[in-house]
């Protein structure tokens, strides 16, 4: 998609500090992060939020999870962590490419604001 921000950041257009990536995702830094860690695992396809049907896809969400799993140790996340993805406005979702946050080294409330 021409105008979206995370479409060009996995084309390499946009700059950005990347953790992980595999053939259908990719994971970087967020720009303003909410905890010592924070990265965005976003999948490679153009899928506006998990209001698509193709969010349902299984081999996308199961490469979103391995690359959770992997960044988990990677990142050294074991004690703890939370993954949150915000749909629509409601939900708080800011940019509109399907993405998946993973958040960890601190204590995370419960429930969430
Ligand atoms: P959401 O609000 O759930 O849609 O999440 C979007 C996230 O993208 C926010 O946490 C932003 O801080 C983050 N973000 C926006 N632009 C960039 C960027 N260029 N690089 C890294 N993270 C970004």
């Amino acid at each position: 998609m021409d105008n979206c921000i995370f479409c060009k950041i996995i084309q390499g257009t946009i700059p950005s500090d990347r953790v992980y990536q595999s053939e259908d995702v990719v994971a970087f830094r967020d720009l303003n992060p909410q905890a010592p860690v924070h990265v965005l695992v976003v999948p490679k396809n153009h899928v506006p939020s998990l209001d698509d049907p193709r969010a349902a896809d299984g081999k996308m969400l199961a490469a979103v999870m391995s690359g959770v799993q992997k960044l988990v140790k990677q990142l050294n996340l074991e004690k703890g962590y939370r993954v949150v993805a915000n749909c629509g406005s409601d939900g708080g979702q800011t940019v509109e490419h399907i993405h998946f946050h993973l958040l960890g080294r601190r204590l995370m409330q419960w429930p969430p604001g």
